[in-house]
């Protein structure tokens, strides 16, 4: 039986520090995840938040106090982290991060063996262990020890570069703008790329858990700097990461920056080439382009809902080799299948080198979507009846019900209604090959879907 109440949202452990999240709180929870890692070796780390060092040290104590051993990997990134699990073949990993949330926020994921998100059904039980309070420590002389791990971001980044044609890279001398967010993209991704013989130029670099320079969220409203720093540089490239650096979205060397699901497809793109047949999985919320851009190359998508651990999950279960969301997730199954920004970056440098091409070349190459989105206030209680008259009310169309309601129709277009998890609302994106329409159809299920909430009893 699942425990009623829940510690895990879709990432892992959230919450404001010192607030919801102390050090008091985080120790029980490493003790209900040391219990359910029987004594093993776990690999802790966390990104540059102020209160990562204070709750990775709370991370520590509960996990030796159970018996298992704690590696310490330090400041880094998550991709790099959740990489040396599966290197070292230690049991686990827990990564001290609040991924793109702002600074008085701290979180807490736990990596299975493989270097995975641990799947819901492992999340129950460290929860069911920690809400029963259940006896999880281990007697004075079988207490874990505590060793450090150095060199976490040294094999990470010699192995992402494996994956590339790096003499094709640093041929072409490019010139990259990196914007790491003040936090640990600074830690691997300039490195990297200067080992891939490119000429870099940081933003943000600085270590800062205050996050000075813009919010940790890679959105386009917190990128003007970067894109004007591409333009005015002359730069081939720009990429900023999130938090803790499994997300990144690129700026082309006009300054133009791009929605993640586009750049994606360009890796589809390319990856289909080399990988006929390969089946490519993505969340519901990801542009119809994807698929478009699958079908052309022979490939097949597979929808998931929205969420990186289901993408993940995914992936390993049908072995897939690539992954990919509208949020700046690149999965790169032959490295790591989990989103990893120094890897995207790495895909798409080989991609602009190996073609000779800019990226707003590649980029408008792409077939064209028009995207608008909307969102209708809907009360909590009322969500899954909403969407369940919705559903009822589109049977005869083409539908994915996954997750919320993705609509198909036959000129290309579509539209996703989705009750959102954070806020009392629906929200609503469209996509068509014209803005008319992609306009025309948010207007026409936004009153759809107001009608179906007014219609409801109560
Ligand atoms: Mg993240």
């Amino acid at each position: 039986m699942s425990s009623p109440k829940r510690l895990f949202g879709t990432n892992g452990i959230r919450g404001v520090v010192n607030e919801e999240l102390t050090a008091e709180t985080v120790m029980r929870i490493a003790t209900a995840a040391g219990k359910f890692f029987e004594r093993g070796s776990v690999l802790v780390g966390h990104d540059a938040r102020t209160s990562g060092p204070m709750l990775t040290r709370a991370i520590v104590a509960g996990l030796t106090a159970t018996g298992c051993n704690a590696f310490l990997a330090g400041m880094v990134p998550t991709p790099a982290l959740q990489y040396a699990v599966k290197c070292h073949g230690l049991d686990g990993g827990i990564i001290v991060t609040a991924s793109h949330n702002p600074p008085e926020y701290n979180g807490i994921k736990v990596l299975w063996k493989d270097g995975i998100e641990i799947s819901r059904d492992q999340e129950v039980k460290i929860e069911e262990t920690y809400f029963n309070a259940e006896p999880c420590l281990v007697a004075w002389d079988s207490i874990g020890e505590i060793r450090d791990l150095p060199g976490v971001i040294d094999v990470y980044v010699e192995a992402v570069k494996a994956h590339v044609d790096t003499a094709a890279i640093a041929q072409k001398n490019y010139h990259v703008v990196v914007d790491a967010a003040n936090s640990v993209g600074s830690l691997a991704a300039p490195r990297l790329l200067r080992e891939l013989g490119c000429k870099v130029t940081t933003l943000n670099a600085n270590i800062d858990g205050t996050f000075p320079g813009r919010l940790p969220e890679p959105r386009p409203e917190n990128l003007s700097d970067l894109s004007r720093v591409v333009k005015v540089l002359g730069a081939n490239l720009g990429v900023a990461y999130d938090g803790d650096a499994d997300r990144s979205v690129f700026v082309d060397e006009t300054g133009e920056i791009h929605m993640g699901d586009k750049t994606f497809a360009l890796v589809e793109k390319y990856f289909l080439k080399s990988h006929p047949g390969e089946q490519v999985v993505t969340p519901v919320s990801s542009s119809r382009l994807v698929q478009e851009i699958a079908e052309s190359g022979g490939g097949k998508i597979v929808w998931t809902k929205v969420g990186s651990v289901t993408v993940s999950h995914t992936m390993k279960k049908l072995g897939a080799e690539l992954g990919g969301e509208e949020n700046g997730g690149i999965f790169y199954g032959p490295h790591q299948p989990v989103r990893d920004g120094a890897m995207s970056t790495a895909l798409i440098l080989d991609i602009m080198a190996k073609t000779g091409q800019k990226l707003s070349q590649l980029l408008v190459d792409l077939p064209e979507y028009f995207i608008e989105k909307g969102k209708i206030e809907c009360r909590e209680e009322l969500k899954e009846k909403v969407l369940a008259t919705l559903l009822e009310e589109v049977k005869g169309l083409n539908v994915n019900a996954i997750d919320g309601a993705k609509i198909w129709f036959e000129d290309g277009s579509g539209i996703l209604l989705r009750p959102s998890g954070t806020e009392q609302v629906f929200r609503l994106y469209a996509e068509a090959k014209t803005r008319e329409r992609a306009a025309d159809l948010l207007e026409e299920y936004a009153k759809k879907l107001k009608e179906i909430i007014r219609n409801l009893p109560g």
